[in-house]
């Protein structure tokens, strides 16, 4: 008997109408997914959230949605062969090596989001949100389209540090190019998406000291990029793990 994914037999069932769209990388995945399902919501469109994040697409909503929204891990994309209609890896970087018998094997997994013919999004270089492969960009304030300037972008206090500017990025582009959004409407929506908890979240400020937990950073490139978001600031690092 053939093994399939629950993303699989969700396509099986669900209407032919339903844009599918997948959000993978070694970090960041969460914040881009519920950012995207975010603007979704608020420009008006049925929108569904859900894989990697935590709800199955087996369930009512997600086949009542006109976008679903899957975070989609490493693990997921090796057992699966689904085509999804729009595919986004954030980043690559040393995660899970050993699970996938190494570097190449991660990648391999991770690059199956980019099956198909469909919208295709991928980071130039690891870890930069300065040139994405099909040439979007934000640098110093300023959003690009194959090298044209497009609009200013306003600072999203909600979302600090250069990793979220990336996480924004994929997400203008994708609202922009793979739904049909208009840019001012994305970038009001942004606005108002709430950063999830454990991510550089802003705890307490205490004695002139601000308490940030980022406890969702599991690896230590995760860990770095949060502190990079405050590199004017004297950092005390509590962490622990194997
Ligand atoms: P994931 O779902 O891939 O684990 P999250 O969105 O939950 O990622 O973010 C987890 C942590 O990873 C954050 O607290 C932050 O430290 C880091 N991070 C978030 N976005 C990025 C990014 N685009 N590039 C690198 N690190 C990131």
């Amino acid at each position: 008997i053939k093994i399939i994914s629950d993303l699989e037999l969700f396509k099986i069932f669900a209407s032919s109408q339903v844009k599918i769209i997948g959000i993978s990388g070694s970090n960041g995945k969460s914040t881009t997914s519920s950012l995207v399902y975010h603007i979704l919501k608020i420009c008006g469109k049925k929108a569904f959230l859900g894989g990697n994040i935590g709800k199955s697409p087996l369930v009512k909503e997600a086949f009542d949605a006109e976008f679903c929204v899957f975070e989609v891990s490493s693990f997921q994309l090796e057992i699966t062969d689904f085509i999804f209609d729009a595919g986004i890896i954030l980043n690559i970087s040393s995660n899970h090596i050993k699970e996938h018998g190494g570097m190449e094997g991660y990648k391999m997994a991770k690059e199956k989001i980019l099956k198909g013919e469909g919208f295709r999004l991928k980071a130039s270089h690891i870890s930069t949100f300065e040139v994405l492969k099909d040439g979007y960009s934000i640098i110093k304030g300023k959003f690009y389209k194959n090298g044209e300037l497009v609009s200013a972008i306003p600072e999203f206090k909600n979302l600090p540090g250069d990793h979220n500017l990336a996480n924004i990025l994929f997400s203008i582009a994708i609202c922009m190019d793979f739904v049909g959004l208009h840019l001012p409407e994305i970038l009001e929506a942004v606005k108002s998406f709430g950063n999830l908890p454990h991510r550089i979240e802003f705890v307490l400020e205490k004695e002139g000291v601000k308490f940030i937990n980022d406890s969702k950073a599991t690896n230590a490139s995760a860990c770095l990029t949060a502190l990079k978001a405050f590199p004017k600031v004297p950092i005390f690092l509590i962490a622990g793990g194997r």
